[in-house]
């Protein structure tokens, strides 16, 4: 997905987060709004962005319901099965701790940006 979709996605998160986290939306709700906001200031923070987005299977579920196009922005998988377990595939670099998580088929793996290696899948 593009930074766009992506930042429109994390904006329509960050407006449901209370019904899509309860509690713990008062937790993840200031970093998702910082990064946010650091994007569209064109900061390259998409990494530690989709970072956030994945980090509870809350979060996956409801960035695949809006990846989905669904026009109501579901927030509950309508197919059979624990969407929860769905997660991106997830890269590290195999030099260090630097990850990195496939959203969309369609995105080119990165290098690591210390040691000019390609991502792995992990
Ligand atoms: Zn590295």
């Amino acid at each position: 997905m593009g930074d766009q979709e992506l930042i429109n996605i994390g904006r329509s998160i960050a407006q449901d987060l209370d019904r899509i986290l309860g509690a713990a939306a008062a937790e993840v709700r200031p970093r998702l709004v910082e990064l946010l906001d650091r994007a569209e200031a064109g900061e390259p923070v998409r990494a530690e962005l989709v970072a956030l987005l994945a980090e509870r299977a809350e979060l996956r579920r409801a960035v695949r319901s809006r990846q989905a196009g669904d026009q109501q922005y579901r927030l509950y998988d309508p197919l059979p099965g624990d969407p929860g377990a769905w997660a991106p595939p997830r890269y590290v670099c195999p030099n260090c701790d630097q990850e990195w998580y496939r959203f969309d088929a369609g995105e080119a793996v990165p290098r690591c940006d210390q040691h000019d290696v390609p991502l792995e899948p992990c």
